[in-house]
C-alpha cells in the first residue's frame, strides 16, 4: 500500500520548470504556523491537507488542528503511527500510513480556500553530511535538519499536491470515497485530471517550452522567509562552533584524565594515542619518545583506522626527514597538506638516498597529509605525535584541528614529566632505603665494635681498681686486654673518618715520582709492628726495585697495601703464604697483586666485599674483628689516582688476590705538589 515516490517528486513531473529550495526545518515550522493561522483567520471553508514525519511532530500541532476542524469539516491529517495515532474520523480525517511510505521523509501541508491556495510540498535530506564531526548534538542541531521543496500560493500547483494526497489518503481509507469525492469537487476543477496527464505528456515532448507561472509568494513574504532562513545559518553555524568547542573540551578531558590516572610513560603514550585516535578520526596516529639528536625510532604506539597498514615496530626516520628537523627548530606543530607533492621531500634538484627512502616510505604508508606535533614540556623535547591522513585526496584539517591536537600533546608533556618524577621518587626511595640499610647497618657495627670492647676495656679497668691484691701477671693481662680494645676502638673510629674524608672528596692528594719496592716495605714493615704478637702466615715480597717510578701520593699507597696485607694475613692461617707481586699491564701503569692461599671469597661476592661495612660473617658474628670499611677505603684510594681495584677468587677456601694498578711516572707527568690539609692524614 506505501508509496515510494514523494509527493515533491509527482508533483516535479507535473511541473517539471519548478526547482526546489533548501529549507531549514525551523523554517517550515515557521512557515507552517504561518499558514495555519491564515486558515484561523480566514473566512470560508478550505481544504487542509497536512502530512507529519512522526506522531510526535503531530502531537505539538493537535490542539492547532481541533481549532482548524471547528472551521472546516475537509481536514485531512497524515502521520505514521507511534503511540495512538491511527485511522480515524472524529474531529478530522487521520490517516495512518505506513513506516515504509515515502510519506515518512516528507513536510507537506496543502490549503485550498475560495479565495487563497498555499502549498508547501517538502522532502527531508536523509544522510547529509555536515562535513563535521561535531553534528552528533541532537536537540541543538534539530532545527538544522534540512529539506528540499516548494512553497508556493500558486493554485495550480496546489491543487495538483492536493490531488496527489486525496490519491494516497484513498489508499490507506477507501471509505472516505465519497467525502473526498465531495471535496475534488468542490476544490479541485475537473480538468485538473486532464491537465494533470497533459503536463505528464508535455514534459516528454519538451519542458522548456512551458510559461513559469507567477509561483513565488509575493516579495515581502518571500524576503521575510529569506531573512529566516539567513538567521537559521546563522545559528547553525554557531551551533556547529560551539559543538565543536564542546568536542575538543570533551576529548581533551578524556584524553587528560585516563593519562593522568597513569604513571606508567609506555602507558600514557598508548592511552593518549588510543584517545586521539578514537577522538580525532585520523587514519593514522603516532605517539613517540625522542631527542632532537636521535636518528631513527621505534614506532611502538599507533592507532589505526580500518584498512590502514601498521608501522608498530617499525623503524622511522627522524634525523634524515627534513619535516621533523623544521618541527625541532620551528618547536611548533608542523601541517603537510600534500606530502606527496611538498618540496622538502619531492625535491629533484635536492634529492639524495635519504630523500628518496622517504619518498618510499611516504608511497608505502599512503601518507597523504601529515601533521607533526613536538610534546614539548618547558621548551624541552619529550616526543612526537604525528597523524597521518592516506586518503586519495589531502585531509582537510583546520586550525581548530591542529589547536586541539596541540592541547593534548601540552597535557601528553605534563603526564610524562609527572611520571618521570615518580620514576625519579622511587629512585630516591631505593637510595633512601640502602642508606637506611647503612645506617642499620653502622648502627650493628657500632653496637658491636663500640660497645663490646668498652665492656672489656671496663671490666679490665674495674678489675684493676677493685682487686688490690690480683697478681702482678694478671694485672699485666688486664692491663693488655684493655689496650687491645682502646686500639680496636680507635681504629673504628679512624676507619670512618678516613673513608668519609675520602668520599666527601676533600681529600687533596700530594702525587710524587716514588719508587714501589720502598712503599711495600713500609706497608710490610707496619703490618708486621702491627701483628707483633700473631702469628702470621709466609709473606713472599716479589716486588723488586727495578721497576719504573710511580706517580701516586705515597703515603695513601702505603695505607692501601698495608690494608690488603692485613686483610691477606687475617684471614690467612700462619701455615699459609701471602704474596705480593707486580706486573707491568701497558705502558702507562703497573698492576700490584696481594694473594693469600687463605679462606678464599664466593665468586658472587668479589664486587660486595667493597662495599662500606660488608663482612662476610655479618658484623655480629666477626670472628677476626675489623670494621668492615677496610675495602670500601681502598677503592676510594685507588679511585683517587685514577686506577682500579678488584678482587679474584677460586672461592671458597681456594685463597683471593686483590689487584689494583698504579700509574707509571712519565717525565712528562705534572707533580701535584699540593700539601694536604692537616686533616687528611687522619689515619696515619
Ligand atoms: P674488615 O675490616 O671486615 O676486614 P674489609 O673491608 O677490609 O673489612 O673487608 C671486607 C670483607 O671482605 C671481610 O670481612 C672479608 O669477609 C672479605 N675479605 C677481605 N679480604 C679478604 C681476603 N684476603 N680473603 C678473604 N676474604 C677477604
Amino acid at each position: 500500500m506505501s508509496n515510494s515516490i514523494s509527493v515533491l517528486t509527482e508533483l516535479l513531473q507535473i511541473f517539471p520548470y519548478w526547482r526546489p529550495q533548501m529549507y531549514f526545518k525551523a523554517s517550515l515550522t515557521a512557515l507552517s504556523h504561518a499558514i495555519e493561522d491564515q486558515i484561523l483567520a480566514g473566512s470560508g471553508y478550505p481544504l487542509v491537507i497536512a502530512s507529519f514525519q512522526k506522531e510526535r511532530f503531530y502531537r505539538q500541532e493537535a490542539q492547532r488542528y481541533r481549532r482548524i476542524a471547528q472551521k472546516t469539516n475537509q481536514v485531512y491529517v497524515l502521520t505514521v503511527p507511534e503511540i495512538d495515532f491511527k485511522n480515524s474520523s472524529e474531529l478530522y480525517e487521520k490517516i495512518a500510513f505506513e513506516s515504509t511510505d515515502s510519506l515518512v521523509q516528507e513536510w507537506n501541508l496543502i490549503v485550498i480556500a475560495q479565495d487563497y491556495a498555499s502549498c508547501l510540498v517538502c522532502q527531508e535530506r536523509i544522510g547529509i553530511n555536515h562535513n563535521d564531526t561535531y553534528n552528533n548534538v541532537d536537540s541543538a542541531m534539530d532545527n538544522s535538519r534540512r529539506f528540499d521543496g516548494i512553497w508556493t500560493f500558486d493554485r495550480q500547483v496546489s491543487q495538483h499536491a492536493a490531488d496527489t494526497l486525496l490519491r494516497r489518503i484513498l489508499t490507506y481509507r477507501p471509505e472516505l470515497k465519497t467525502k473526498i469525492k465531495q471535496a475534488r469537487q468542490e476544490y479541485l476543477p475537473v480538468t485538473i485530471l486532464k491537465q494533470r496527464e497533459e503536463n505528464l505528456k508535455q514534459k516528454e515532448i519538451n519542458n522548456s517550452t512551458w510559461d513559469c507561472p507567477d509561483r513565488y509568494p509575493e516579495p515581502f513574504v518571500q524576503r521575510l522567509v529569506s531573512y529566516l532562513q539567513a538567521g537559521q545559518y546563522e545559528l547553525l553555524k554557531a551551533n556547529r562552533s560551539l559543538a565543536s568547542k564542546e568536542h575538543k573540551e570533551r576529548l581533551i578531558n578524556s584524553v587528560t584524565s585516563a593519562i593522568r590516572r597513569s604513571l606508567d610513560p609506555e602507558e600514557i603514550l598508548h592511552l593518549a594515542v588510543q584517545k586521539l585516535g578514537e577522538g580525532l578520526g585520523g587514519c593514522r596516529c603516532l605517539v613517540y619518545r625522542c631527542q632532537e639528536t636521535d636518528s631513527t625510532v621505534t614506532i611502538q604506539h599507533e592507532f589505526l583506522s580500518a584498512g590502514i597498514t601498521s608501522l608498530k615496530g617499525k623503524t622511522w626516520p627522524l634525523h634524515n626527514n627534513p619535516l621533523f628537523q623544521e618541527v625541532i627548530e620551528l618547536r611548533d606543530a608542523l601541517m603537510v597538506e600534500d606530502a606527496n607533492n611538498d618540496p622538502r621531500i619531492f625535491n629533484k634538484i635536492k634529492s639524495n638516498s635519504d630523500l628518496k627512502s622517504l619518498q618510499n616510505l611516504i608511497i608505502k604508508c599512503s601518507i597523504s597529509s601529515w601533521l607533526l606535533v613536538p610534546i614539548l614540556y618547558r621548551g624541552r623535547l619529550l616526543g612526537m605525535l604525528e597523524l597521518h591522513h592516506c586518503g586519495p585526496n589531502p585531509a582537510d584539517w583546520r586550525d581548530e584541528d591542529v589547536a586541539l591536537v596541540n592541547a593534548i600533546t601540552t597535557q601528553i608533556g605534563v603526564a610524562l614529566i609527572q611520571a618521570e618524577a615518580y620514576a625519579n621518587l622511587q629512585d630516591l626511595n631505593k637510595q633512601l632505603e640502602a642508606l637506611d640499610h647503612t645506617r642499620s647497618n653502622l648502627v650493628a657495627i657500632t653496637g658491636h665494635e663500640l660497645r663490646t670492647p668498652l665492656s672489656t676495656i671496663q671490666i679490665c679497668l674495674e678489675s684493676l681498681a677493685t682487686e688490690p691484691d690480683m697478681s702482678p701477671e694478671l694485672r699485666q693481662v688486664m692491663l693488655n686486654t684493655a689496650l687491645q680494645d682502646t686500639e680496636r676502638m680507635c681504629k673504628l673510629v679512624q676507619d670512618f673518618l678516613t673513608l668519609s674524608q675520602l668520599e666527601s672528596g676533600r681529600v687533596k692528594w700530594h702525587t710524587e715520582p716514588l719508587n714501589l719496592a720502598e712503599c711495600v716495605e713500609l706497608s710490610l714493615s707496619n703490618v708486621r709492628s702491627r701483628n707483633r704478637n700473631s702469628n702470621l702466615p709466609n709473606i713472599k715480597n716479589l716486588v723488586t726495585s727495578e721497576l719504573p717510578l710511580i706517580q701516586v701520593d705515597g703515603e695513601w699507597l702505603v695505607e692501601l697495601l698495608a690494608k690488603l696485607l692485613d686483610n691477606a694475613c687475617k684471614f690467612t692461617s700462619s701455615k699459609g703464604n701471602v704474596t705480593i707481586e707486580v706486573n707491568s699491564t701497558d705502558s702507562n701503569s703497573l698492576e700490584v697483586t696481594v694473594a693469600d692461599t687463605g679462606r678464599g671469597i664466593e665468586p658472587n661476592c668479589l664486587e660486595t666485599v667493597f662495599d662500606r661495612f660488608y663482612q662476610e660473617e655479618g658484623a655480629l658474628r666477626r670472628s677476626t674483628g675489623g670494621t668492615g670499611l677496610g675495602l670500601a677505603i681502598c677503592r676510594q684510594i685507588v679511585q683517587g689516582w685514577g686506577g682500579k681495584i678488584w678482587a679474584e677468587s677460586e672461592g671458597k677456601d681456594l685463597g683471593s688476590q686483590f689487584h689494583f694498578t698504579v700509574p707509571i711516572f712519565l717525565k712528562t707527568t705534572p707533580c701535584k705538589t699540593n700539601k694536604k690539609t692537616s686533616s687528611t692524614k687522619t689515619s696515619k
